[in-house]
């Protein structure tokens, strides 16, 4: 594949001619994908590989039913969620022992943001992105209604990238006002796909003695990442969009080892604890990153995520990345070339440091259509009010499928295919 900058391919032969020469090109092969269909959404929810189905058989005919209970021991089920940390940390550029596997991303995020704010003094303010993905502000929310004396201060983050990164208006942000507990920011917006400096921002915000706590969902898996290089406090993430964990497999947490002696875990359970088998009353945490697990992992989730993670580890992030960019550009500009005249805009930045994985068009009757491109095998998602999103997943996605998405998304706007009835109807998931 040549370099992120090159011109994009101008005919779909070309782009087939692109796809034969991808190095990542074997990856697809991998994973079970519905026949007839694009599927844009990798970063909602991510196919499965063909090896976790064999793995889950045989977790359930040889480790459960075979051995029931003991099967914590005799299989390490006990072990997961910090053997999954270890297999997670190569990809996030962290230490082995600072990355657990529990719980979801939201959980996840108040229990970093109440271990952060109890490493600062009380009556601090808390930054948290003002267009960050609801979960994020809601677990900020309910931290704070717990903690009377933390502020929670919304600041624009550059959302549609198109700016500085954010980097100016933190800065006022910080300066106005008194101690600052830290920030809570996603690495990419759910939404516009706009992606952050991780080191920039971070030094920002610890300049003025605050923490850095990032959430990574849209960003793991789809890019290298390094935490220990930008220095970061406390990270979260999902592990079910590109990383393809499965439906709901448990999310990660990140906790720099300089915070491991002194941070405490706002949701304490049971399997947090040092000795959880003593059945102790008082809580004594469990070493470093350990005391965050609180209860029972979900074990079937957790083997689908380490099968995957094996793979992942054979994987060349910064390869990935360089595709995931090819594939953004032929995006943008066959938008531009063909979707202008509908009245479709493009919503994601273009510039390489700005971007994720994900290219976003925005269009007012935005869901109807993303309805309609599915029935014609174009699987992408909407998000409310007048974003259609399309997810880049560089391990089975090709040049190819951005061109035909686009004809197939011109043709339903040229024909107005999209305005029949049965796509009008909401589901209870967009
Ligand atoms: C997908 C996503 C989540 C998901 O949170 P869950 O608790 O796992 O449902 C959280 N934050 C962001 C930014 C996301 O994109």
């Amino acid at each position: 594949m040549t370099d992120p900058g090159a011109a994009s391919p101008t005919t779909r032969d070309a782009c087939a001619a692109l796809d034969q020469h991808d190095p990542l090109a074997a990856w697809r092969s991998r994973f079970v994908l519905p026949e007839n269909q694009l599927y844009f959404a990798g970063n909602s929810l991510g196919p499965p590989l063909k090896a976790v189905e064999q793995r889950l058989r045989a977790t359930l005919k040889d480790e459960w039913a075979r051995d029931l209970v003991s099967a914590w021991n005799r299989h390490a089920w006990i072990d997961l969620p910090r053997r999954l940390g270890e297999r997670l940390a190569p990809l996030l550029g962290a230490a082995a022992d600072e990355v657990i596997v529990a719980d979801s991303t939201t959980i996840n995020l108040f229990k970093a943001l109440g271990a952060a704010s109890a490493l600062r003094p009380r009556g601090g303010r808390l930054l948290v992105e003002r267009d960050a993905f609801q979960t994020d502000l809601y677990a900020a929310q309910s931290l704070a209604e717990l903690s009377s004396d933390l502020e929670l201060v919304p600041v624009a983050l550059d959302p549609e990238g198109r700016g500085d990164g954010g980097l100016d208006s933190l800065h006022r942000a910080l300066d106005n006002g008194g101690p600052v507990v830290g920030l809570l920011a996603q690495h990419v917006h759910y939404g516009t796909g706009r992606r952050l400096d991780l080191a920039a921002v971070t030094q920002r915000v610890q300049a003025v003695g605050g923490l850095a706590i990032w959430d990574l969902s849209h960003s793991v898996g789809a890019m290298p990442i390094d935490l220990r290089g930008a220095d970061v406090d406390f990270a979260v993430g999902c592990t079910y969009k590109y990383l393809a964990g499965g439906p709901g497999s448990p999310a990660f947490l990140f906790a720099a080892r300089r915070h491991h002696q002194t941070m405490r875990t706002p949701l304490r359970g049971w399997l947090g604890h040092a000795r959880p088998f003593a059945f102790e009353s008082a809580f004594e945490p469990a070493p470093g990153v350990g005391r965050f697990v609180c209860g029972t992992p979900p074990i079937l989730s957790m083997v689908a995520l380490e099968t995957a993670l094996d793979l992942f580890a054979e994987i060349d992030l910064a390869e990935v990345r360089r595709k995931s960019l090819r594939l953004g550009d032929l995006f943008f500009e066959r938008a531009r070339e063909r979707l202008g005249a509908f009245g479709v805009t493009i919503a994601s930045p273009d510039r390489p440091e700005r971007r994720g994985s994900q290219v976003c068009l925005r269009f007012a009757d935005g869901y109807p259509v993303v309805q309609a491109l599915a029935e014609r095998g174009v699987q992408g998602d909407f998000r409310a009010p007048d974003i259609l999103r399309f997810g880049l997943s560089p391990l089975f996605l090709r040049q190819v499928d951005v061109w035909d998405a686009v004809e197939q998304l011109v043709d339903l706007l040229a024909t107005g295919v999209w305005r029949a009835e049965r796509f009008a109807r909401r589901a209870a998931v967009t």
